[in-house]
This record gives structure tokens, C-alpha cells and sequence, in this order.
């Protein structure tokens, strides 16, 4: 289990000047992404506006002999060899960096050669995802959009039995800005007529991700007093989808309405940068069913979530054009799941499943109980019925071409300094199949 070490020190300085302020990477936070420049692409740490070159640093020789193994795997093009290394790793190569970065090393002179602006570089996905899960842990969420379906029973007891998910699509996971292409499918009109048009109810789903270092054997489940171990950090999950193809075709499950893409933050804020942001998991109700075994811990209840803060703001092109700053349409915290990611790991893996390193856990649209806090469209706007103001005299039912949606999250905590994830934004693009078509009598 991650537990906070000198490297949360919040007198601890670095020797980058852009890391102090409000920067989102100051050195206690120390991300891990992959970037490309000059027409490579390797891996580095997130440190104020720069990043450290990782193979770079460690051609220099400023890695101790402890650590060189580990920082090799950490600079290659793709993060999933190093994180398959596990929580000891990681926890080794971050001490080694934190100490590389402070104000003071004597590495500082020579690692200014190992720095490059963020603005330089184009990033990249952090590791190759095998395998995307996508889990639905809010009861706000899951209790309105069940009302606006009609359903009898908005919740379905299993809701709080085990953390509900359907398997995603890894093949359409993009790195954040990368344009995402409205789909064309099949869908029903307000007045009942089926379509095979462009959809029209385009929506963003706010997300936190986990990817998974250290992977598990086939038929060997991950106890919840492990599970934790098994997550290598997080990013910022956009789960868009096209609503109306969702609600036509879902009868085993989420499949068009999803598949066409995914985005995430590149910067992998690890589960050791989070440590000292851990709080209680939420409270379970008096009315609610007890818990297996295997879902029940004491630690997981008093440690399993995080205090961490996430919004989504909404771009018009006209804001664009006048350099206007987008409108946040949402603002949400991981308070309203009720499920942590270490039982959803757990349960994901009950079965026998077996996890590898770079897999994808999605915590599923984190929308709490208030307007303000629903983390997407289709609840901030009752199925597109409501339309709502964004600003700049425009209002939005649903995604319009050219609306782009920018995520973020920041980790605080008093007495701590705060860390950010960074950005996972995505311009709608028009469709490709753009006629609409009936079905002929
Ligand atoms: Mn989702």
C-alpha cells in the first residue's frame, strides 16, 4: 500500500522553477507519461511546465545502480514493462526522481540537459491498454438516468451487491486531443420514427481511470487487501457516447454506443503521488445489503477513495473564435462512488479474470447528487429535454459539431501541496456518414 514518505514533503522545492506556484506538476506529484520529440517517442516525468527525459537522465548516469533497471523500462515508448514491475518499483523510481528533481541535488546542472518544455513535445498514450472496463459506481447516476428510462426499479439490486461494468473497446482509446468523430447508427427520433443517421444526443461521460501494474495469473483472484498494490495510478477518463444508438441497441449491453472512442489524460498520476489524498470510502446506507466477504474491508472503508476534485468545461467554437475560456458544465469529486476502485479490481477479478499490466478500470460517470455535480449531459439535461445555458448566450440539449469538452482534476488536501492530472479535452468532429436513412416499406 502506498503510504505518504519524504517525497509529500510540502517544503520540499525543486530546482525547475515552473514547479512552484499553482502548477499542476509540482515535485511532489511526478506523472509519468510518454511524449514525442524529434520523432521518437519515450517515456519522462511531469515536473512544473517541463519534463524529464527519463533515458536521458539515465545516459547521464545520475540513476543509482538500484534503480537503472527500472528507469530503462520507464523511458521506453510504451510505460507497460515498468508498471508491470509493481508497487516497489515504482515507489524506488519515484524517491530516485524526487531526489534527481529538489532544489539542491547535485544533479541539477547536468539534468538541465534531460529537460524539454512541455510545449515541445506531443504526448502520447502512456502504455498499450489490453483490455478496458468501464464500471458504474455512482447511485445518483445510475438512480437518474434509470428514471429517465422509465424503469421500474432505477437501481437494480445487484447495483449494491458488487461494482457493475460492461468491457469497453481498448482498440479506440486516444490520447486527449485527438478529435472524436461524431458516429452514425441507429436510433430513435423524438416522435418514435428508427433512424440510421448521424446521432444527435452526443454526450460526455466525466471519468477517473486506473491502470493496473502488476497483472494477476489466470484463476488467481486479487484479494481486496491486496488490490490496491495491482493499481500502477490514475488518469481523466472521457467516455463518450452516443446516447440515442445506446438506448436503441443496449439489450446485453453497451456496444456502438460507446465503441467509437475513449479518451484519457496522458499523465499517469501514480497511486503514490495519491497517498496522502486517501479518505474514507463512502459511507454505506443503514438499508443496504451487507457485503461479501471479498468486498469487505476494514482498511478499504476507512482508506479506499480519494479527495479528488474533477470537472468538465465545455468549449463552444465561438468561445474559440472569440478567445473566450469554455464554460465548466460539471464539477464532481469521487465522493459519489459507491464502490472503490480496489473492490472493483477485486470483483473484476473474483471470477479468475486475470488483469494486465496497462489495463484500463474506468470508475463509471461520476455524478453526485447536485445540478451542478452531474458528469454528463444526458442527466444535466434530462435526456436532451432540457437544454442548458453554457454561456456566451448559447445553451446545449447535446454536443454540437465543434464543441469541445476539457477535463481535469486536482487532488488536495490541507497541509499537503495539491497535485493536478492535467488535461483530457476533444473537439467533435462532423460525421463521416452524414445522410439519414429510414427504413424503406
Ligand atoms: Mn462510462
Amino acid at each position: 500500500m502506498a503510504v505518504v514518505d519524504q517525497t509529500h514533503d510540502p517544503e520540499l522545492r525543486s530546482w525547475v522553477a515552473s514547479a512552484h506556484g499553482h502548477s499542476e506538476f509540482p515535485i511532489q506529484n511526478l506523472p509519468f507519461g510518454v511524449f514525442e520529440h524529434a520523432g521518437r517517442q519515450r517515456g519522462g516525468v511531469a515536473i512544473g511546465d517541463q519534463i524529464l527525459d527519463i533515458g536521458a537522465a539515465a545516459e547521464l548516469g545520475c540513476f543509482p545502480p538500484s534503480v537503472a533497471d527500472v528507469a530503462r523500462l520507464a523511458a521506453l515508448p510504451r510505460l507497460n514493462d515498468f508498471m508491470a514491475m509493481g508497487e516497489e518499483a515504482s515507489t524506488a523510481l519515484r524517491k530516485s526522481l524526487s531526489g534527481l528533481l529538489a532544489a539542491g541535488s547535485p544533479n541539477a546542472a547536468k539534468l538541465q540537459a534531460a529537460l524539454l518544455a512541455q510545449s515541445e513535445v506531443v504526448m502520447q498514450l502512456p502504455c498499450d491498454v489490453g483490455d478496458f472496463t468501464d464500471f458504474l459506481t455512482s447511485l445518483p447516476h445510475t438512480d437518474r438516468l434509470g428514471r429517465l428510462k422509465g424503469l421500474q426499479e432505477p437501481v437494480p439490486p445487484a447495483f449494491k451487491t458488487l461494482p457493475v461494468a460492461y468491457h469497453g473497446r481498448s482498440s479506440t482509446i486516444r490520447v486527449s486531443g485527438t478529435p472524436v468523430t461524431r458516429p452514425t447508427g441507429q436510433w430513435r427520433r423524438a416522435g418514435g420514427e428508427l433512424v440510421c443517421a448521424p446521432v444527435e444526443s452526443l454526450d460526455y461521460e466525466l471519468e477517473l481511470g486506473a491502470l493496473i501494474g502488476r497483472g494477476n495469473q489466470l484463476a488467481a483472484p486479487v484479494p481486496l487487501a491486496q488490490a490496491q498494490q495491482h493499481i500502477f495510478g490514475y488518469c481523466l477518463v472521457n467516455d463518450w457516447s452516443a446516447k440515442g444508438i445506446q438506448w436503441w441497441e443496449q439489450i446485453l449491453g453497451p456496444f456502438l454506443g460507446k465503441s467509437f472512442m475513449t479518451s484519457v489524460s496522458p499523465w499517469v498520476v501514480t497511486s503514490q503521488a495519491l497517498a496522502p489524498f486517501r479518505m474514507p470510502a463512502r459511507a454505506r446506507g443503514g438499508d443496504d445489503p451487507a457485503l461479501f466477504p471479498y468486498l469487505r474491508s476494514a482498511d478499504d472503508a476507512a482508506a479506499g477513495s480519494m479527495s479528488v476534485q474533477l470537472s468538465a468545461t465545455l468549449r463552444t467554437p465561438s468561445m474559440r473564435e472569440q478567445g473566450l475560456p469554455g464554460h465548466t458544465i460539471s464539477r464532481s469529486d469521487l465522493q459519489c462512488m459507491y464502490w472503490t476502485f480496489a473492490q472493483m479490481l477485486a470483483h473484476h477479478s473474483s471470477n479468475g479474470c486475470c488483469l494486465r499490466p496497462g489495463d484500463l478500470l474506468a470508475s463509471g460517470t461520476l455524478s453526485g447528487e447536485t445540478p451542478e455535480s452531474m458528469a454528463c449531459l444526458s442527466e444535466r439535461t434530462a435526456g436532451g429535454a432540457k437544454p442548458i445555458d453554457v454561456g456566451n448566450a448559447q445553451s446545449r440539449g447535446w454536443l454540437l459539431d465543434g464543441d469541445e469538452i476539457v477535463m481535469q482534476g486536482h487532488a488536495h488536501r490541507p497541509g499537503y501541496v495539491s497535485i493536478g492530472f492535467g488535461q483530457c479535452s476533444g473537439v467533435v468532429k462532423p460525421a463521416v456518414q452524414s445522410e439519414s436513412v429510414v427504413i424503406p416499406d
